[in-house]
């Protein structure tokens, strides 16, 4: 059988790289990183430069009500649903080139290889940067807002709402109406999202492609660890309630235990307060906050559970109390196995090394993968860096993941 000549075509690696080059000088900072803080002066610029690419590449260009930003090649069947394919144009302050640029960079040049190609594809493309993904104001508010997942009302994570829906009048959203943002699932096929991997797996194996199977899903509690406060001279060394001895105990026991029990999760325990906070008063309150992740749902909660034991065995062992509130729970999201399969099938027509991993950072192909089939390509980072100015990706891997989306859409637009 003869091969279909679409096989061999390739991204234009240079065109992307003038993209790539472009855009960073967008909130470039003097230590070579850029800071691009969701609906900022500088988020805002990129996503005007965004939107001239679209409209130069003859696309249409489609702004919706939480802020995300699209350039749609259309399908020719309009009842086929579409298949989006994207990330985010805004970084963390003092972040990164490469995090979440380089995914819609690449969805932008797909859709233009794509279309110079004159291929007619049967579903519609649409290249999408969505917002605030960073959670500067509202972690992954656009792909919660597309796929109608944000609270009524609305619930910034470090802010107040007033203060949150403000920001979004002054960059020309109306709050009233953002829920309008949500899309209908049935008109959308598929998501795919090419990401750095922002960890060590792939470089340290010298991988060119990691196959994502999940996105690990996380819990968050404060717990508190209650004492009583005494002269730190007075009072016996064996006598005292201290609070902070208690909650160190904790953080170094859960970092080893889970190391040992859960090889596959992460724990880490940040924001400790002590109060009253006085080198000559013994602590009667030590708060902190402790995250775990695993990909799987039910060893997650077991994590969740073996947590909270551990605080009370340690706050019992030094005379104290705990108590404990959950402050978050995000569940994981399996990636679609068809996804996966157009990906691991790109990976070897093209030749390239991969490997299956799970992401341990959240993603908007998290909250896509709650209404649509939806899968993402890593590519490695050198050293691991990220949300740092020296967060690097050989463009050698750039050029290949772009080329392994390329594929990914042909594949799940129906051409294998
Ligand atoms: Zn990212």
């Amino acid at each position: 059988m003869k091969t279909p000549s679409y096989h061999a075509l390739r991204i234009n690696s240079k065109r992307l790289k003038r993209d790539f080059d472009e855009l960073a000088q967008i909130g470039a900072t003097i230590s070579g990183g850029v800071s691009r803080i969701a609906f900022s002066r500088d988020d805002l610029l990129a996503r005007a430069w965004f939107s001239e690419r679209i409209e130069e590449a003859d696309l249409i260009l489609h702004d919706d009500e939480v802020g995300n930003t699209s350039g749609i090649l259309p399908g020719s069947d309009p009842d086929a649903p579409s298949i989006l394919t994207g990330s985010h144009l805004d970084t963390v302050p003092e972040g990164g080139r490469y995090d979440g640029s380089i995914g819609v960079l690449s969805a932008l040049e797909c859709l233009r290889t794509i279309q110079e190609a004159g291929l007619h594809l049967r579903p519609s493309l649409e290249a999408i940067s969505f917002s605030d993904e960073e959670g500067s104001w509202h972690s992954l508010f656009g792909s919660m807002g597309l796929t109608g997942q944000l609270d009524k009302p609305l619930k910034p994570l470090h802010t107040e709402r007033e203060e949150f829906e403000l920001l979004l009048e002054r960059v020309g959203l109306e709050h009233r109406t953002i829920w309008n943002a949500r899309r209908d699932p049935a008109r959308i096929a598929a998501f795919v999202e090419l990401h750095i991997e922002q960890g060590l797996r792939l470089d340290r194996a010298g991988l060119d492609i990691g196959l994502v199977t999940a996105i690990v899903g996380r819990c968050t509690y404060e717990l508190a660890f209650h004492g009583r406060a005494a002269h730190a001279g007075t009072s016996g060394q064996t006598e005292r309630r201290d609070a902070l001895l208690g909650a160190a105990v904790f953080i170094t026991r859960v970092h080893a235990r889970i190391r040992e029990g859960y090889p596959t999760g992460v724990v880490n325990c940040g924001n400790v307060q002590v109060l009253p906070g006085a080198f000559n008063v013994v602590p009667a309150k030590a708060s902190l906050l402790v995250e775990v992740r695993h990909p799987s749902q039910a060893v997650l909660a077991d994590m969740e559970a073996f947590i909270l034991r551990l605080a009370h065995d340690c706050a019992a062992e030094y005379g104290l109390t705990v108590t404990e509130e959950r402050a978050d729970k995000r569940e994981g999201q399996p990636m679609s196995p068809d996804v996966m399969a157009a990906i691991g099938l790109s990976c070897d027509r093209l030749g390239y090394s991969h490997a299956d991993v799970h992401s341990y950072a959240g993603h908007d192909a998290q909250m896509m993968g709650r209404i649509t089939s939806s899968g993402m390509i890593f590519i490695p980072s050198v050293g691991g860096a990220s949300h740092n100015p020296e967060e690097f990706t050989r463009w050698e891997h750039v050029e290949k993941g772009a080329n392994v989306l390329l594929h990914t859409i042909l594949a799940l637009a129906g051409c294998p």
